[in-house]
Order: C-alpha cells, then structure tokens, then sequence
C-alpha cells in the first residue's frame, strides 16, 4: 500500500509562547481536493508551511508521501508543487523563461522540460504570453503562470496557499475552473482559503481550523447538512419584535437560533420555523436561503466571523 500523500498526527508550531497549531490530526488521500478553511490567523499557512517543509515542526508527526518532514526536506520538496500567497515571479524573466529555471532547478533536461512547459502554458492559457514580461501580466494571468509552474516538474500534490485571494471575480472563477480541470485529471490538491465558497466549490472534504485547532472535518455538503441543515432563515429584526418572535421560534422542535447584531440565524428551519417566521410583520426581512459553510462555521464557533 502507498502512503497517503500528506498525514499528520498531534502537530503543532509554536511562534515563541503561542500555538499557531495546536495540535492537529489529518489524513490527505490520494486524488482528492483537501481543504484548510478558517478565518485569517486559524494556522491555515502556518500547516501549509510545515508541509511544504518551509517552517519547522515544534511537535507531533507530518509525513509527506510516507517521508517524515524533518528528516527527508530535500526529498518532500521534489514531490510538492507549492503555489505561495506572494506570486514569486521573476520580473526580470519572460514568461517561459519563468517555467524554465523552475523546471532546471527540479532536475529536468531542456529536451524534458520544453513538452512540459508547452503543456502548462497552454493548459493555463498562456500560451501567447509565453514572451511577456511578467509586469505586464494582469493579476488573474500571474496567478495562473505560478499554478502553471508549480506543475512543470509533474508533482505527486500540489500546494495551493489562497489561491484566489486578491483576484476579481471573473479571474477567481477562471482560476477555479482550472483547479477543477486538474482535480477531474486526478491531481491530489491541499489547499487554504478564507472564502467559504472557494471551499465549498473545489474541495472533496475540508477542516474548519479556528485558533489553531480542527473544529470539524468533511465533505463540504455532508457538514452543511449536519449542522446548518438545508435550509437557513435570516431574519432582520427590530429591537420590539425581537423577543415575541425568538420565543416563537425557540418553541419550535428541532430549531436552533444565532444572534449576530441585528441578524437572527435560524437553523433547521422547517414548515413550522417558517410558519413561525411568516408572522413577522415584514416579510421583507425574512429570507430562507440554502445552507451554506458560514452557517457551520457560526454554529461551531456561536459567533460573528468577524471578530
Ligand atoms: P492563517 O493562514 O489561517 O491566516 P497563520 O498560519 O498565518 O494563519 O497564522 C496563525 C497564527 O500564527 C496567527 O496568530 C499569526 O499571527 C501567527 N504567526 C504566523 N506566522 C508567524 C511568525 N512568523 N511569527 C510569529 N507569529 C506568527
């Protein structure tokens, strides 16, 4: 049997006093798309960096293909293709010439390298900027050309660090249908993101990372499912009515109710909630919308995203 790609057990990193991970277990499988979700600072890229073999882990087990991150660096980073936070282009270098010093620096020959290099470019449209100059690369087209060089040298999983983070909506969108190209061609990707529906839209099975800590781990539907349920009411409420119609609603079997500022989550919102629901006196201010990674988070967390 092969090693999983990435496993780790009781990992943790220490930034002097404070846990960054504080001890976390996962299991990456073969083919799959595994996600690190979380708000900034959860310890998203701080594992990322431990897998990557770029930062040191203070305690517990990481091995990449088998390999033990501390002892095997040299060997784990031939197997990885890691897309960094920061694009790392080299301004000085057209764009192929981009690919080709990251293809010479794993070891491959021109004769090996320029097929690959064609592949990649076309694969990321970008086979008619091969000879731009990486400034004139709009944000979308250098996200593109790092993902495109993080796969010159064939790896065994690629390491995508948000991804998407900092690029519009069309050029995120393009970006995802290539992820999704790679993952249908059974390329076995980790990847972090702060965006609920980057997750949602790419990843297999996921962890929710709060704090250092795993708070869940799943398919992305099947934890939307467990706890927010199909279905979310959002009720916009005024401080008068509040009380009546939260009293209502928590006499409803199976509901359970979130309270952010003015917003009233309700989870689990059957016929009865929305009956309930539909007494508001606005109806304005009532929207049954799907369930979505946000509502699991808030339920694990009980609180705003935004603190
Ligand atoms: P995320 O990627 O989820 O936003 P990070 O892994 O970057 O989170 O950070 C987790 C925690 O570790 C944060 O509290 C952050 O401030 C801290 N941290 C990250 N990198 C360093 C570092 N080089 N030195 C000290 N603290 C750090």
């Amino acid at each position: 049997m092969t090693a999983s790609p990435v496993q780790a057990t009781g990992l943790v990193k220490h930034y002097g006093s404070i846990p960054a991970v504080a001890g976390i277990d996962f299991t990456v499988q073969d083919g799959e798309c595994f996600g690190f979700l979380g708000p900034n600072g959860a310890g998203k890229s701080t594992t990322i960096k431990m897998i990557s073999c770029l930062s040191p882990v203070s305690e517990g087990t990481l091995r990449v293909a088998g390999l033990d991150v501390a002892r095997e660096s040299r060997r784990i980073k031939g197997l990885l293709g890691v897309v960094p936070q920061d694009d790392s282009l080299d301004p000085d270098l057209p764009v192929r010439q981009n690919l080709e010093v990251y293809a010479r620096y794993y070891g491959l020959s021109g004769r090996e390298a320029r097929p690959r290099i064609d592949e990649c470019l076309a694969l990321f449209h970008l086979e008619e900027k091969a000879k731009a100059k990486i400034d004139d690369l709009s944000g979308g087209m250098k996200r593109r050309l790092v993902i495109a060089r993080a796969l010159v040298h064939e790896p065994r999983v690629l390491v995508l660090d948000e991804p998407t983070t900092g690029l519009d909506p069309q050029a995120r969108h393009l970006v995802w249908q290539k992820l999704r190209l790679l993952k249908s061609r059974g390329v076995t990707m980790i990847l972090t993101t702060h965006y609920m529906d980057e997750a949602a839209h790419l990843c297999d099975r996921l962890v929710i990372m709060h704090r250092g800590t795993i708070l869940t781990e799943g398919n992305p539907h099947a934890l939307i499912e467990e706890h927010a349920g199909g279905e979310v009411l959002e009720l916009r409420m005024r401080p008068g009515e509040r009380a009546a119609v939260l009293g209502e609603l928590s006499a409803v079997p199976g509901v359970a109710i979130e309270e952010v500022e003015d917003l009233v989550y309700v989870f689990g919102a059957g016929p009865a909630a929305r009956e309930a629901a539909a007494r508001i006196a606005d109806p304005m201010r009532a929207f049954l919308r799907p369930g979505n990674l946000e509502d699991v988070f808030l339920r694990l967390t009980g609180r705003g995203l935004l603190d």
